[in-house]
């Protein structure tokens, strides 16, 4: 059945989808070829054209459709999980880098919005921190040893005490941590515009032509999709969650062994006059997050953790046990008894083995890249792995030295599951 995103009805009426060149039909050529039109693919097509490659992107829908558009918008630093369980699970040294890699990410986006925003498109972003918020006491003294942490390696973050949570929260909630460099975004329209920004530079985009085979060739691959094919020298994998399947055109079943497709389910009121929270908040180890938009809507999300037998999905409809969670928040701890639900849906988001995103070759098919596996925080990882690919096949690999190997596909193939 599917569902659209508050954020992709919303870029819709206001742009309309940017100029695609159609259905992928016939006979093309290209220089690289990009599957999925998401974050990852709108950006790495943006970096690889404005470094003058030959680039085409070839996406199942359209700009946007997959978890890019659908998803909280949220612009975070750091893993999914607090510091000290990032250093627990990946060593210190290891955290530190993974930390700036996110870091640079998010000023990556605020570099490519403000562009944006000087060409008059307005990706709804702002600079608002985020709060962090612990569901138990022992969630809040990670966090208390998070900060201490954080401070340590030089990186902003600040205890905040139950009482100073906003009012809405403090008889749920212990207390949290505060990130002041983090921000939020209209998800469907960061992407939008990049997608217009690299066909500016010359990408061409191919909608609704789902990729069902791929062959390769003495010089690279020829993708296949109804009507059509595309020949090209490189390849980049982009459709995260659908990672498993495009992998497995490529013979890497051990793909479907490492990224789980994970259902993500939201929702947003009307506009609500009382202004609840100033940022973005995400709670109980990330599985409740929420914020209230410029005009007083709140969008909720998460509490897949009520319900994670029928959450390991692709099935993009929204419904059942995590939709009414999401409503008694909203109706319960909110407050919020009028508020009239105006829009529910849910994307897919791409969990790997190890919480930690895949970027780079794809082991064993030399000149086909893959980047995804983000865990549910893409906006944090995306835009600087895209970069990162596209840098290596220009040739500017150098760039990126200091974080080589962080997300490197082979460390999962390592653990002997191939
Ligand atoms: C509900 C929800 C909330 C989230 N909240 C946040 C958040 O606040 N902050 C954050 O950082 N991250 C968040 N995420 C995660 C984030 O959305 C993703 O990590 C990110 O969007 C992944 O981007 P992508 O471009 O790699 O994949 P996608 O955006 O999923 O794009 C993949 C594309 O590949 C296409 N595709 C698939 N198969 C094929 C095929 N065979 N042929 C051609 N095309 C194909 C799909 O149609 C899709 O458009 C959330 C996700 C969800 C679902």
């Amino acid at each position: 059945m599917g569902s659209v995103s508050y954020w992709q009805a919303e870029r819709d009426q206001v742009v309309g989808e940017p100029a695609s060149a159609g259905q992928l039909q016939g006979a093309a050529e290209t220089d690289i070829a990009i599957i999925g039109a998401g974050i990852t693919g709108t950006s790495a097509a943006l970096w690889l054209a404005r470094a003058g490659a030959q680039v085409a992107i070839v996406e199942a829908r359209a700009v946007a459709a997959g978890a890019s558009g659908r998803n909280g918008g949220f612009l975070l630093g750091g893993t999914s999980e607090t510091y000290v369980d990032s250093i627990e699970r990946y060593g210190h040294e290891r955290s530190k880098r993974i930390w700036a890699f996110s870091q640079a990410n998010n000023a990556l986006a605020v570099e490519i919005i403000a562009a944006l925003g000087a060409s008059g498109w307005s990706c709804g972003y702002q600079r608002t921190g985020s709060l962090r918020i612990a569901a138990s006491e022992e969630e809040f003294a990670e966090h208390h040893r998070s900060v201490a942490l954080l401070a340590a390696d030089g990186w902003h973050a600040e205890l905040v005490e139950r009482a100073q949570l906003p009012a809405c929260l403090q008889s749920h909630y212990q207390g949290g941590i505060y990130y002041p460099e983090d921000g939020e975004i209209q998800p469907a329209l960061l992407v939008t515009g990049l997608a217009r920004l690299a066909r500016d530079a010359g990408a061409v985009f191919y909608d609704h032509s789902p990729v069902s085979a791929i062959e390769r060739t003495a010089t690279g691959f020829i993708v296949q999709t109804p009507i059509g094919t595309l020949n090209a020298r490189t390849l980049i994998l982009a459709a995260n969650a659908w990672l498993p399947e495009v992998g497995k055109l490529l013979g890497a079943d051990w793909l479907a062994q490492h990224i789980e497709p994970t259902r993500g389910q939201m929702l947003a009121t009307a506009p609500v006059s009382e202004r609840l929270f100033e940022c973005p908040c995400y709670a109980n180890e990330g599985y409740e997050y929420f914020r209230q938009l410029a005009d007083g809507r709140l969008v909720i999300g998460g509490w897949r953790n009520t319900s994670f037998a029928t959450e390991y999905t692709s099935d993009e409809t929204a419904g059942g046990v995590v939709q009414d969670q999401l409503e008694r928040f909203l109706r319960e701890t909110l407050r919020q008894p009028q508020a009239q639900i105006e829009r529910r849906w849910a994307g897919i988001m791409a969990f790997s083995s190890d919480g930690l995103p895949l970027i780079g070759n794809l082991p064993g098919v030399p000149g086909c890249y893959i980047a995804g596996g983000y865990t549910g925080h893409g906006n944090a990882y995306a835009l600087l792995a895209a970069r990162m690919i596209a840098g290596d096949i220009t040739g500017r690999s150098q760039e990126y030295q200091e974080y080589a190997n962080l997300f490197a596909p082979e460390r999962l193939l390592a653990q002997g599951e191939a």
